[in-house]
C-alpha cells in the first residue's frame, strides 16, 4: 500500500512538473503560479489520497521507469542503464517532405504519428499546438489528419497540460497517441494504470528526450531581449528553422500583434545557454529519465558532428515497440527514412550533458538538505567521488534556475526587464568559469583549482 499523498504536497514540494494528470476529471484545474508555471489548484488538490500518490510522475510512492517499461516491453532484447530497454536505435531524418522541413529536427515524430494514422491504428494524437488568440501560447491538443499533425511539429520550451486532453479522450472512443516529455509520459502510463478507458484508448506512446522544462517566463525573457512588448507578442518559435546554419545554434523567434517579427540567436541571449537551466522547472532537479525510457519509441536530437552543424535537422530515434519497428524498417525499404543503425552509446554520446545531469547530478542533489516530500529516485544519493568545480556547477546550475524565476518575476511586477536580464549576465559569468574555463571568472576557479591540486 502506498502511502495517501495530494497534489498540494507535491506542488510544495517543488516536485509537480505541471502534467495536469491529477486535474484530470477530478474538480481540480490548472492555473498559472506567480512564476508562470502550470499547477493544479481548487480545494480538491487538498485531499490526500493513496490512487493520486500512485498517479503523479513525481510521487515517491509512483511506479518508477524501470517497472513500467518492464511490463510494456518484456520482448526488448537491449537493457541499457541509460536509455533503458529498447530493440533498436537510429540516427538520420525523414526524406519524405514535408517532415524534416517542418520538424524541429529530423521531423521523425511527426513522421511516426502521420504514418500510425495513414495505417489505421490510431484516430488522433494528442500532441502540442500554438494557441488560438487569446489563448496561451501553447498547449495540447487532438489532431486527427495529417494537415493538424503538421500545424502542432516543433518543439515548444512551454508549459502545457493534459488535463483536457485527457478528458476528450475519455469523452471520444477512438485509438490515440501521444507525444510527451518523458515525465508526460510516464504520468499517461500511471493514468492508464487507474482508468481503464484511458488503458484501452491511448494506445501508443511517443517520447521526446529531454533537457528540462522551462516557464512561460521564457517568452518574456525572448520580449525584453529582442526589444519587443511581451503583450504584443502572438506566435512563439524557439527554433526557428535554417538549413543554412547550424540545427544547435537555436533561433527564437516572435510575431508580433501587426505581424512584425524580431528574432535572435540563443547565444546571444543573457538565459540562452539550456545547461545553465535559466526558469527550469523545479521538479525537474529531480528528475533521472533523459530519454523517454517508458515510451514505445523515443526522439532527440542528434548533438554530435557532423549532425549538430547540419540545419536541417537529424534526429536520434530509439524504438521499443515491434510495431514501430516494422513501420521504420518499412519505410527505410521504402526510402522514405533516411536513417541509420547505430549502438546505444551513440545515442548517449549525443545527451551527455543530460546524463551527467540526470545521473551524478541528481546523485549529489539528493544528498541535499530539502523541505517536503523525498523523492525516490533510481539513482542513491551519493556526494562521493564528484570534484569541487563539479559540485560547484551543480550548486550554480540550481541557483541559477531558483534566482531566476524570482528574478524574472520581479523583473515583469516592476515592469524593468533589466532586473533580469542583468542579474542572468552576472550569473552567467559565474557559471561560465566554472563550466567551460572562460570568462572573466575564469582565472580565479582555475587558480584555486591549481592551488587544490598542488596541495
Ligand atoms: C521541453 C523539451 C525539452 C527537450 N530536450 C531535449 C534534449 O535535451 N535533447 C534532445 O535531443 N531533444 C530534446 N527535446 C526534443 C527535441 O526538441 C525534438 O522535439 C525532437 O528531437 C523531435 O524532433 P522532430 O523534428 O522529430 O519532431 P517534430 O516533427 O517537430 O514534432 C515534434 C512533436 O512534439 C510535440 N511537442 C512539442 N513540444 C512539446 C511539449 N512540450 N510536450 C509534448 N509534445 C510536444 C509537437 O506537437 C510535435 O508533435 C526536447 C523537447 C522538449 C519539448
Amino acid at each position: 500500500m502506498s502511502r495517501a499523498l495530494s497534489p498540494a504536497q507535491i506542488v510544495r514540494s517543488g516536485l509537480c512538473i505541471g502534467c495536469g494528470s491529477c486535474a484530470s476529471g477530478t474538480g481540480a484545474r490548472m492555473e498559472w503560479d506567480p512564476y508562470r508555471q502550470l499547477k493544479p489548484t481548487g480545494p480538491a488538490t487538498h485531499r490526500r489520497s493513496e490512487e493520486f500518490a500512485r498517479l503523479c510522475p513525481f510521487s515517491p510512492s509512483a511506479e518508477n521507469e524501470d517497472a513500467i517499461a518492464a511490463a510494456r516491453f518484456l520482448d526488448a532484447p537491449h537493457l541499457d542503464a541509460r536509455l533503458g530497454r529498447h530493440i533498436s536505435c537510429h540516427v538520420g531524418a525523414v526524406a519524405e517532405p514535408p517532415f524534416r522541413e517542418r520538424g524541429s529536427s529530423g521531423g521523425m515524430v511527426s513522421w511516426v504519428a502521420a504514418e500510425l494514422m495513414r495505417r489505421g491504428n490510431i484516430d488522433g494524437v494528442l500532441h502540442v499546438h500554438p494557441g488560438a488568440p487569446g489563448q496561451p501560447f501553447f498547449g495540447y491538443r487532438i489532431s486527427r489528419t495529417e494537415e493538424e499533425l503538421l500545424a502542432g511539429a516543433r518543439s515548444r520550451y512551454h508549459p502545457i497540460h493534459l488535463a483536457d486532453v485527457l478528458e476528450e479522450v475519455r469523452a471520444t472512443p477512438g485509438r490515440y497517441a501521444v507525444v510527451g516529455i518523458p515525465c508526460f509520459i510516464k504520468a499517461v502510463h500511471l493514468a492508464r494504470a487507474q482508468d481503464p478507458l484511458l488503458a484501452e484508448r491511448i494506445t501508443h506512446m511517443l517520447g521526446l528526450f529531454c533537457g528540462h522544462m522551462k516557464s512561460a517566463r521564457f517568452v518574456e525573457s525572448f520580449a525584453w531581449q529582442l526589444g519587443a512588448d511581451h503583450d504584443r507578442v502572438r506566435a512563439v518559435e524557439y527554433r526557428l528553422k535554417d538549413a543554412n546554419r547550424p540545427a544547435n545554434w537555436y533561433t527564437a523567434h516572435l510575431t508580433l500583434d501587426d505581424g512584425s517579427t524580431v528574432q535572435n540567436e540563443w547565444f546571444h541571449l543573457a538565459d540562452g545557454d539550456w545547461g545553465a537551466g535559466y526558469l527550469q522547472n523545479s521538479a525537474c532537479n529531480f528528475c533521472d529519465d533523459v530519454v523517454a525510457e517508458t515510451a514505445d519509441v523515443s526522439f532527440g536530437d542528434a548533438w554530435v558532428e557532423p549532425y549538430s552543424s547540419d540545419g536541417r535537422g537529424t534526429n536520434v530515434v530509439v524504438v521499443r515497440a515491434p510495431l514501430i519497428q516494422r513501420l521504420i524498417d518499412e519505410g527505410v525499404a521504402q526510402g522514405r527514412l533516411d536513417l541509420k543503425e547505430v549502438d546505444a552509446d551513440f545515442v548517449a554520446d549525443t545527451q551527455a550533458a543530460g546524463f551527467r545531469q540526470r545521473r551524478e547530478g541528481l546523485a549529489y542533489r539528493l544528498t541535499w538538505a530539502r523541505r517536503g516530500l523525498r523523492p525516490v529516485k533510481r539513482v542513491a544519493p551519493q556526494a562521493g567521488g564528484i570534484g569541487w568545480r563539479r559540485k560547484l556547477v551543480y550548486r550554480t546550475r540550481a541557483a541559477i534556475s531558483r534566482g531566476s524565476h524570482r528574478m524574472a518575476r520581479l523583473a515583469s511586477v516592476t515592469g524593468r526587464s533589466q532586473v533580469y536580464v542583468g542579474w542572468a549576465r552576472r550569473a552567467y559569468a559565474v557559471y561560465e568559469g566554472l563550466t567551460y574555463h572562460r570568462g572573466r571568472l575564469a582565472p580565479l576557479f582555475d587558480r584555486i583549482e591549481r592551488m587544490r591540486g598542488s596541495r
